[in-house]
């Protein structure tokens, strides 16, 4: 037998799981590693922490301890990442010259809305498909720059290297023979040309970053070195590199133009394949790369865009009514609670309690119940908030129809409220098109596994995993399309209650 390692390094823990010839995960390993919160707003991690906890977990699952000795089996590695998080470190010495700056980091923000000012949105958005936002990594990896003593000239004089965390955890599995990334995760920084896909000097000199610190972009799929034999007692290829949402997209085998998928985590991620040209956006949400690979040797790699949009409260509200509201115990509880009433008795909550992302982008947004009368109960409340995420998906999905000119034929879902079959349906309903849950919901990991196999031969084609790939449930839509506009349209009016609030 043998097996795909997929390593998945999250934001919170670092995950290992293999993958059989049938894309079923037959041995998973977590760990969760600190989280560093130096001031309000501040984001850290120790790459260290992220490199032993992953190693950890790679051990564990590959038996390196047991007697069941799997580290033979392992046909290739494929490694999925948090995005963005931008790591600095000592080329010589393989160790960080500092914290890693992670995704969620504010720090930058400043930097941000003053280039905002010098007017850059356009051309940022023009060259990288991005929003000018403390959230990607150029402004982190200056900051690195400017604060870190001595960072600077080192860097100048190409002592140092910047990555990724995917290039960060190739450079330390390979013993540091290797410093590439690959374009889904480059397309994350700000400094990478959509277009050409290279770093653009442009972009470098705007920021001020040295071009000696980045690393060699290569495809999401092909060579890119082996592990270090004194790792795992063995050298083993690592054939793929991808972020962890575009991962997802091709772990739901969302291969072609037209095909979506939606992540319902503590946020709801978003993103649609547009196929071989990027999209530009007129409702700010992300072009990113999803991937590109290599077919064969004689053919260019295959590149596929996505559109990218994201809602901040998914998950996250139902954690609202536990943590916040006490009205629920746990969040698998949100589902029985909702559905002891027929419907929501014209409630609805706008849980803009960060502000509103995507396509209404007001950061002075905050919270709203509107619509309670004496009889509203917190079941109410409960279907309310399912409601909230779904209608909240409803319009970024509509977003990004429009930016795309594609009018999608269903919506594949993962994440954990994806088990919610309420919310599944009520989805189905808003959107009038059909959500399917695939029985294999650990889509990240499966994704990256899926590009490393088909690199190693373990699969043959993409249509051969399309073949694979199992429903577990399609939830079909039930409304009728004026009662869905009808729905549609007084949720509008409750968003449009909730902007504007917050007076700082
Ligand atoms: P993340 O990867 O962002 O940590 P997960 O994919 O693990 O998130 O999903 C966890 C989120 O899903 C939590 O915000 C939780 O409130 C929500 N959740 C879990 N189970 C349910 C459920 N049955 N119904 C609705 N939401 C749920």
């Amino acid at each position: 037998m043998q097996y795909i390692l997929a390593l998945d390094q999250g934001t919170t823990s670092s995950r290992a799981i293999l993958f059989d010839a049938q894309g079923r995960s037959v041995k998973t390993a977590q760990k969760e590693f600190r989280q560093i919160f130096p001031q309000p707003a501040w984001v850290e991690h120790d790459a260290n922490d992220i490199w032993n906890t992953q190693r950890e977990v790679i051990e564990r699952v590959v038996g390196l301890n047991d007697t069941a000795v799997l580290v033979n089996q392992i046909a290739a590695i494929a490694i999925t990442n948090q995005r963005e998080t931008t790591v600095l470190w000592d080329r010589r010495t393989g160790e960080p010259v500092a914290n890693a700056i992670v995704w969620q980091d504010r720090r930058t923000a400043d930097t941000c809305d003053r280039m905002r000012e010098q007017g850059y949105t356009q051309l940022l958005q023009e060259k990288t498909g991005l929003v000018l936002d403390a959230y990607f990594s150029a402004t982190k990896l200056a900051w690195l720059l400017e604060h870190t003593p001595g960072a600077r000239a080192q860097a100048e004089r190409g002592e140092l290297a910047f990555g990724t965390i995917d290039t960060w955890l190739l450079w330390k599995l390979t013993g540091g023979r290797v410093h590439a990334t690959d374009p889904s995760n480059a397309s994350r920084t700000l400094l990478f040309n959509l277009h050409t896909l290279q770093w653009d000097d442009e972009l470098l000199k705007l920021f001020n970053i040295p071009r000696a610190l980045l690393p060699e972009v290569r495809p999401s799929v092909g060579h890119f070195g082996e592990s270090d034999p004194s790792l795992f007692g063995r050298a083993i290829p690592i054939t793929a590199m991808i972020g962890d949402q575009q991962a997802a997209t091709f772990g739901q085998a969302c291969f072609s133009a037209g095909m979506a998928k939606n992540t319902y985590g503590t946020g709801c991620f978003m993103l649609l394949n547009t196929g071989s040209t990027p999209v530009a956006s007129a409702n700010r949400l992300l072009t990113t790369v999803g991937w590109q690979r290599t077919i064969n040797a004689q053919q260019a790699p295959e590149i596929a865009y996505c559109l990218e949009a994201s809602v901040f409260m998914g998950g996250a509200t139902i954690q609202w009514l536990r943590d916040g509201l006490n009205i629920i115990d746990s969040a698998s509880q949100v589902e029985g609670l909702a559905q002891s009433v027929p419907d929501v008795g014209d409630t609805y909550l706008v849980p803009a309690f960060t502000g509103l992302g995507a396509p209404h982008w007001d950061g002075h947004a905050r919270g709203t119940l509107v619509g309670m009368t004496r009889g509203t109960t917190k079941a109410h409340i409960a279907r309310a908030a399912l409601e909230a995420i779904a209608l909240q998906v409803a319009d970024v999905f509509a977003a990004m129809q429009k930016d795309s000119g594609i009018t999608l034929a269903e919506l594949r879902v993962d994440g954990g409220a994806c088990k919610n079959n309420l919310l599944m349906q009520i989805q189905a309903d808003f959107l009038g098109i059909p959500v399917v849950r695939p029985a294999i919901t650990e889509t990240t990991a499966l994704g990256a596994a899926y590009l490393a196999g088909l690199a190693s031969g373990f699969w043959s084609s993409t249509d051969q995993i399309a073949s694979q790939w199992m429903i577990d449930q399609r939830f079909e839509p039930s409304l009728s399309e004026s009662a869905r506009q009808a729905k549609l349209a007084r949720w509008h009016q409750a968003v449009e209650r909730a902007k504007g609030w917050a007076q700082d």
